[in-house]
């Protein structure tokens, strides 16, 4: 069916909410139609008050667009999900914020992939549902396995897998209690040999690489109960900085690799 350029249906997370001139908001959503996209919400911050009270942060809403050009403006909202305790948690609220923002770097403009908002919907969803447990603990340097388990589905969705039980440069399987490394440049985990080729290369021990591997295997909804250490958690993070300024890094590469 051909699509109506000035009519649309989206079903979209809102990812972020901008004020724009006077009365207006600027939203970046990922919608399961279009992918990520800006839309226009006019007038809602006088007028239309009603609207703006559904076009919240994190909201999962099916909206009506009008409009075909840049910022194609919001018409209608109806709210599909909330995920209310979210915001009775500080933590999970920041958890929430941040896969938000994860989501927005790490997706191009207008590319449609529903598999990020399916993802982004469960996560919000388990994230609502356990949203009381949600804690750091400093003292033990532990992390929600939730929040990392989304960061390895969202990265192997956007085309950069992390890899967690395969050597991300040789391809050969790590063997259980073999030494083990970990570098952003690779892609993943690799044997320590391996490492060598990588200027980012760290050990990482037995126990956090067999918390890697389990990670990756289960569900969105089966992690609750692992335990991710502040070392899985820094390998993670470690390669999500490394994508997002990749550029950068290659070069720093570049320049160690001409001073030695
Ligand atoms: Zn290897």
């Amino acid at each position: 069916m051909a699509r109506n350029p000035k009519y649309q249906k989206a079903h979209c997370l809102i990812l972020s909410r901008k004020p724009l001139r006077e009365a207006d908001f600027l939203l970046t959503v990922f919608s399961r139609e279009q992918g990520k996209i800006r839309v226009l919400a006019r007038g809602v911050r006088k007028a239309n008050a009603k609207l703006a009270g559904r076009l919240q942060q994190l909201y999962n809403v099916e909206i009506y667009l009008a409009g075909s050009s840049l910022w194609p403006t919001v018409t209608s909202v109806s709210i599909i999900n909330k995920y209310p305790k979210i915001r009775q948690s500080l933590s999970a609220l920041a958890i929430a914020f941040y896969a938000a923002e994860l989501v927005t770097k790490l997706t191009p403009d207008a590319e449609i992939n529903a598999r990020i908002y399916e993802l982004l919907d469960r996560f919000y969803s388990e994230l609502n549902s356990q949203s009381k447990n949600i804690e750091f603990s400093e003292k033990d340097r532990t992390w929600p396995p939730i929040l990392e388990k989304f960061r390895l589905d969202l990265l192997r969705i956007v085309g950069h897998g992390v890899t967690t039980r395969f050597c991300a440069h040789c391809g050969v399987k790590i063997a259980a209690g073999e030494a083990t490394a970990f570098s952003s440049f690779a892609g993943g985990v690799v044997h320590t040999d391996c490492g060598k080729h990588f200027p980012d290369t760290r050990l990482v021990s037995e126990i956090t690489a067999g918390q890697l591997a389990i990670l990756d295997q289960q569900a969105l909804e089966d992690v609750a109960d692992l335990t991710v250490g502040e070392e899985g958690h820094r390998c993670i993070s470690d390669f999500v900085v490394f994508l997002l300024e990749r550029d950068v890094q290659s070069e720093r590469f570049m320049e160690k690799m001409r001073q030695e």
